[in-house]
């Protein structure tokens, strides 16, 4: 008999598998129908050795200490700052927009005091900021948000930034600085040895059992279990009773190249052109040195794996029923980004996971495991060099801690500190 079995192996599964078995001693059967293990997050080497992110780009940054802590029990990191251009009038420029951005994009000289003005006189401010396309122009106007967002969104998502909830372009800022990195978390990392690796050192031990290609609907009735944990899209967990909730898929065009390297950063996005949203060359991200390249296009769909749910009033209300449906579901827990219907980032699912185990297991926090050997101390990626994010950044439900001397947690892992900056234009949430 299990005491859990836990549907889906990406990261709300693996972190409730290995908390539940290593500190309370649970007996666990984690089922995934896909033939591997770490969810959307899964990389593996392509058949050129490269590594790559079969799911799409997969960039690791969180402002919550303990969500990194937790997950440097399973895997050193490298540092990484991701930064993406925008393909845009023929040019290549930095997004989020910033000071160069304007510059490049409209010839001009201006000082970061003078492009906030710039922007300021381009903006149409709103009462009331509802949707993804108030947002933006809201702080850069009308001319910024078609160049660089109603047609990335329109492709992204199916739907005009008008229909989609404000969080979504939300989530890219407006700087009137310099800084063009894509997110500015305290903590931005790539796992050294990459994410399968890491799921992997999470998901071995005694306690744990995987079972690949399989639908937990395959073995429900013949492998004994107590209670459940699922992480698979919520509305199939109860038969589509009140329709299907809208989840955006993607597909993903892999190709390696006979070139050292692609593109000239990691990321290139293209709002106006090409079906596909954007390009990720991934030895950027992973650092890997190898005389070919692996970038992947991204091709948004309807129709196929839930990647995104859409977040709009209409699906939000859809969701409630099938909450108040989970809420009801005795022995069942509902964690992650397709169960719980939210456009999570990792470390906010992580957070969540963590949470629900505390909850489960009646433990105010998470706890380092002594049975791992020490890895080199955990020291926060981000210099902060242009401020990290003060406003309302990933951190799930820990909390956006600051701190300020080294300290340790206890396992001989130590965090130092990292610099406040400023607070972003827009309330982004990475
Ligand atoms: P998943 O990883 O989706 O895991 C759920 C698992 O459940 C899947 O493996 C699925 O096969 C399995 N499952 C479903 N139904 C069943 C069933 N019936 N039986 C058995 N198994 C089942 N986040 C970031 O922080 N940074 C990024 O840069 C980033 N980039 C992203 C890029 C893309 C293209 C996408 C789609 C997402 C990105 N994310 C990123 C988000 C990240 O992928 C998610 O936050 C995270 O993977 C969610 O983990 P999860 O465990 O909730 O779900
Ligand atoms: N977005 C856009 N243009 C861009 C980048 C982002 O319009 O160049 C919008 C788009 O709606 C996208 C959302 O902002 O879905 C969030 O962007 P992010 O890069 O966070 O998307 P993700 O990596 O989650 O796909």
């Amino acid at each position: 008999m299990f005491d859990y079995l836990i549907v889906g192996a990406g990261f709300a599964g693996s972190v409730l598998a290995e908390r539940l078995a290593s500190q309370q001693n649970k007996k666990v059967l984690i089922v995934d129908t896909r033939n591997h293990i770490g969810g959307n997050a899964y990389d593996h080497y392509n058949e050129d050795g490269i590594l790559v992110h079969k799911y799409g780009p997969h960039i690791f940054h969180t402002n919550s200490r303990d969500v990194f802590e937790y997950l440097s029990l399973f895997t050193e990191w490298r540092r990484y700052e991701h930064r993406v251009l925008a393909s845009v009038d023929g040019q290549l420029v930095p997004i989020p927009i910033n000071l160069d951005t304007i510059n490049k994009l409209y010839g001009l000289n201006l000082t970061a005091f003078e492009v906030e003005e710039f922007l300021a006189s381009l903006a149409e401010p709103k009462d009331y900021i509802r949707t993804s396309e108030d947002v933006v122009v809201s702080k850069v106007g009308r001319e910024l948000y078609e160049k660089f967002f109603r047609n990335y969104t329109r492709k992204q998502w199916g739907i005009d930034p008008s229909e989609l909830d404000k969080s979504v372009t939300a989530r890219v800022p407006t700087r009137t600085n310099r800084d063009d990195r894509y997110f500015t978390d305290t903590y931005q990392a790539m796992p050294l040895h990459g994410y399968t690796r890491m799921f992997d050192q999470m998901l071995t031990h005694p306690n744990i059992n995987i079972m690949l290609n399989t639908d937990y609907r395959e073995i429900q009735n013949i492998i004994p279990y107590k209670e459940m944990i699922y992480t698979g899209p919520v509305d199939g967990f109860f038969d589509y009773c009140y329709g299907k909730l809208p989840y955006r898929s993607l597909e993903f065009k892999h190709e390696t190249l006979n070139e050292d390297v692609h593109q000239p950063q990691a990321v290139i996005n293209y709002p106006n052109e090409h079906l596909y949203t954007r390009v990720t060359e991934f030895k950027y991200l992973t650092g890997q040195e190898h005389s070919k390249t692996s970038i992947v296009y991204e091709y948004p769909q309807a129709e196929g794996d839930p990647y995104y749910p859409v977040p709009r009033p209409e699906n939000a209300e859809l969701y409630k029923q099938y909450k108040a449906l989970a809420d009801a579901e005795p022995g069942v827990h509902f964690v992650g980004r397709l169960a719980t219907y939210k456009y999570y980032n990792m470390d906010q699912v992580v957070a969540q996971a963590l949470a629900l185990y505390a909850q489960l297991a009646d433990r105010p926090t998470w706890h380092p495991r002594e049975d791992l050997p020490a890895k080199q101390p955990v020291t926060p990626i981000s210099n902060g060099s242009n401020g990290s994010n003060g406003s309302n950044g990933s951190n799930g439900s820990n909390g956006n801690r600051s701190f300020t001397a080294a300290s340790s947690n206890g396992s001989g892992r130590s965090a130092t500190p990292v610099a406040a900056g400023k607070a972003e234009q827009n309330g982004k949430s990475h």
